[in-house]
C-alpha cells in the first residue's frame, strides 16, 4: 500500500497514519517527525528548520523533497509507505510526482480527511506529544492512561510542541488553506483522491479510510 494522507494540521493524520503503518505493515514517513529528529539532534538540517518551524512556516521545498527521496529508498519502503505531511504545496506534489516517477512508484490512493477549523484550533490546544516514541496524546479525548506518562515508552516528557501554542496554531491554519488546500484540485484528475471525514473518534476514522481503500481495491 502507497499512500498519501493530506488534512489540516490537527485533524489527526499522525494518529491514522500510525495506525495504518501497524495495520499494513509500512513506515509511516511523516516529514514533520523527520525534521524533529534532526532538530533534537541538532544536525545542520534541523538547525535550519527549528526557527521555521517555531513560526509556523514551511521548510523549503528543495530540503524536504531531497529528504523525502532519499527516506523512499530505503529498504523498509519498498513494500509500501504512508506519507504524511508532504506534499504541503503544490509545488511540492509536482517535485513529489517526479520523485516518484523516477523510483518506479505507483501510488495507491491519496487519503484526504477533512474537519471544520474550529474543532482543529481545540483539538490542537490539547495535544502532548512524547519527546523520547512521539506518541501523540489529546488531554481531553485521548488522555494518557496516567497522567504526565507516555502509555508507549514510560518516559515523561510529554509536551506540548512549540507549533501547537494558540498564536502559532492560527498561522499553520493559515498556511494551510492558502498553500496546502490547493492540492485538493491538484489530485482530483488522478482519481485517486479519496475524502474522509475527521469528525469523529479514532476509530471512527480509521474505518472510514479503510473503508475508502478497500472500496478501491475490490474495483481493480
Ligand atoms: P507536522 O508535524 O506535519 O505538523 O509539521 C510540523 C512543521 O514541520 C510544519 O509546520 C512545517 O514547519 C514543517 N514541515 C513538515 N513537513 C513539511 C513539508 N512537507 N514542507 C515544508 N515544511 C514542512
Amino acid at each position: 500500500m502507497r499512500l498519501i494522507l493530506l488534512g489540516p494540521p490537527g485533524v489527526g493524520k499522525g494518529t491514522q497514519a500510525r495506525r495504518l503503518a501497524d495495520h499494513f505493515a509500512i513506515p509511516h514517513v511523516a516529514t514533520g517527525d523527520m525534521l524533529r529528529v534532526n532538530i533534537r539532534d541538532k544536525t545542520a538540517l534541523g538547525m535550519k528548520a527549528q526557527k521555521i518551524m517555531a513560526q509556523g512556516k514551511l521548510v523549503s521545498d528543495d530540503v524536504i523533497l531531497a529528504m523525502v527521496e532519499a527516506r523512499l529508498q530505503e529498504s523498509d519502503a519498498m513494500n509500501g509507505f504512508i506519507l504524511d505531511g508532504i506534499p504541503r504545496t503544490v509545488p511540492q506534489g509536482v517535485g513529489l510526482a517526479a520523485i516518484l516517477e523516477r523510483l518506479g512508484i505507483q501510488l495507491n490512493a491519496i487519503v484526504a480527511i477533512a474537519i471544520q477549523q474550529d474543532i482543529v484550533i481545540t483539538r490542537l490546544a490539547a495535544r502532548r506529544t512524547c519527546t523520547h516514541c512521539g506518541a501523540v496524546y489529546n488531554l481531553v479525548n485521548h488522555p494518557p492512561r496516567k497522567m504526565g506518562v507516555c502509555d508507549a515508552c514510560d518516559s515523561t516528557e510529554l509536551i506540548q510542541r512549540e507549533d501547537d501554542l494558540p498564536e502559532t496554531i492560527r498561522k499553520r491554519l493559515d498556511v494551510y488553506n492558502e498553500q496546502t488546500h490547493p492540492l485538493l484540485a491538484y489530485y482530483r484528475p488522478t482519481g485517486l483522491l479519496k475524502e474522509v471525514s475527521g469528525d469523529g473518534t479514532v476509530d471512527e476514522v480509521f474505518n472510514g479510510i479503510l473503508a475508502v481503500l478497500l472500496a478501491r481495491s475490490t474495483k481493480t
